[in-house]
């Protein structure tokens, strides 16, 4: 390894992703002393339209950006391959950096099954494209995993007939409650009919190198060459083999066994974490293989900050956890620039507001869904927490988790209007055991009770 240009900046974030660009535009606001970003691929995320539902949930774009066309921040294209704790310096394929503060947002990578040519993940855009590639030439595939990205895809995908594997007993668990799943039921098997095209800027870095996907990645209907859509649900079984012969055969832990065209490996992520310290130092290293940070996004090694998938939080707040989600890459990149920044200049520090309450927004079969606070009553027990459910076949879902009568989490399907009076009931935790039979009742102007 040849490091043969040496540059030097105060501040240096690795990873091009959502929370790496926030952390780098934040830092462009608060101080001229000079940022690097290094990215693996000349084409890194940026946050773009951002609306707020309440003062907390928001929704927003990614666009892809040149690095060129970046203000006032310097950037490399390369690899970082080891990082030096103690002089502080980052090397990648051929430069060295010499930094102050330095934050990883070095982002996931999805597990795989297995390493095959018939088993993909979706990642990035070219993997993205590749899986519409073989999608048309498809009429039967399998799905495994029942997060976000498993639900999307069943969703979104048409003229193929697809066989769904979880683990569990409904569908969307990482999301939803078995009601809301039922509330969904209806739309397993609908047919899409938005534009067939999902338009997107090209990478003209190397393939498998981009940063995770923004929420546009599905924006458009995926066509198999199927005649029909179908949804074959395989509830509470795993994955026993996967092989290939003339056709790919996945064996399931429930004795059946389907042939598909391919295999969708949607089981979650690994952070990217592994990357070699000098020094025989070592990161502090989560569970989940995530780089540990505290409140303040500092891992165990001095002036290394990291945000965004690649990190775990060792703190929760009494409605936020961490989830690997673009709104936290983005919350997480913009604050460690503020912790960076506070502790270069020894300023004291206070944890950020959006750290409060945990937000999602998302569309699941077509539908808003808004999830605040403990919304599946995360770490409660079951005899500790109340449910308040409001169901509208085909319109809402509404359901409401309380805790010795205060509200602390809310699934909100459809267009409710309730998000902005969930999210004031959580942060401010008002006793609402009096109001528990009004407080869904959609005759009774609930909003009059709190002026
Ligand atoms: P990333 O976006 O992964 O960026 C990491 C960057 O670091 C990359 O550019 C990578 O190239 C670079 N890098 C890695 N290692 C190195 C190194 N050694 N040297 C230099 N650079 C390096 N979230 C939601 O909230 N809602 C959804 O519906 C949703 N759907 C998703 C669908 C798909 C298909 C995928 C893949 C993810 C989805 N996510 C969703 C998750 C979301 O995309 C991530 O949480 C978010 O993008 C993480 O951002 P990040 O900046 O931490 O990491």
């Amino acid at each position: 390894m040849s490091n043969d240009e040496e540059i030097e900046a105060t501040y240096v974030i690795v990873g091009g992703g959502i929370a790496g660009m926030s952390c780098a535009e934040t830092l462009r606001l608060y101080t001229k002393d000079p940022i690097l970003l290094i990215s693996e691929s000349p084409t890194v995320k940026v946050v773009t339209n951002i609306k707020f539902h309440t003062k907390m949930a928001a929704g927003f774009d990614v666009e892809e950006k040149c690095l060129q066309t970046l203000r006032d921040i310097k950037f490399v294209v390369g690899e970082v391959i080891s990082i030096d704790s103690v002089a502080r310096i980052v090397y990648t394929n051929n430069v060295k950096i010499n930094y102050q503060k330095l934050c990883l947002c070095t982002g996931a990578t999805p597990k795989l099954l297995d390493d095959k040519d018939y088993i993909i993940a979706l990642r990035d855009t070219h993997s993205v494209e590749y899986f519409q590639t073989i999608l048309g030439q498809a009429s039967q595939i399998v799905i495994v995993g029942n997060g976000g990205i498993a639900t999307d895809l069943v969703y979104k995908l048409n003229d193929v007939k697809i066989i769904w594997v979880i683990k569990d007993n409904y569908i969307s668990s990482h999301f939803l409650d078995a009601g809301a799943a039922e509330f969904f039921s209806n739309y397993l098997n609908a047919t899409q009919v938005e534009p067939k095209v999902v338009k997107r800027h090209r990478y003209t870095g190397e393939k498998g190198t981009g940063a995770a996907l923004g929420p546009d990645w599905h924006s458009g209907v995926m066509f198999g060459n199927n005649k029909n859509k179908e949804v074959i649900i395989e509830y509470t079984t795993s994955i026993k083999s996967i092989s290939k012969d003339k056709q790919t055969r996945v064996e399931l832990e429930n004795g059946k066994t389907y042939e598909c065209d391919f295999v969708v490996s949607a089981i979650g992520v690994t952070p990217n974490s592994d990357i070699e310290l000098k020094n025989n130092k070592q990161f502090d290293i989560a569970p989940d293989n995530g780089i540990k940070v505290d409140w303040k996004m500092e891992t165990n090694l001095p002036d290394i900050f990291a945000a965004g998938d690649v990190c775990t939080t060792e703190w929760k707040s009494d409605h936020w956890f961490q989830m690997r989600l673009w709104t936290q890459a983005r919350q997480m990149g913009i604050y460690a620039a503020k912790c960076m920044f506070h502790r270069n200049a020894n300023e004291a520090l206070y944890q950020d507001f959006c750290f409060e309450l945990f937000t999602h927004v998302t569309t699941f079969f077509g539908f808003k869904v808004i999830l605040l606070g403990l919304y599946n009553a995360q770490g409660l027990e079951k005899n500790d927490c109340e449910l308040l459910v409001r169901v509208t076949d085909g319109q809402e879902y509404v359901k409401l988790v309380l805790k010795s009568g205060r509200v602390v989490g809310a699934v909100l399907i459809g267009d409710t209007d309730l998000e902005e009076m969930c999210e004031n009931l959580i942060l401010n935790q008002i006793d609402i055991s009096n109001l528990k039979d009004d407080l869904l009742d959609p005759n009774i102007d609930i909003e009059d009770y709190f002026d």
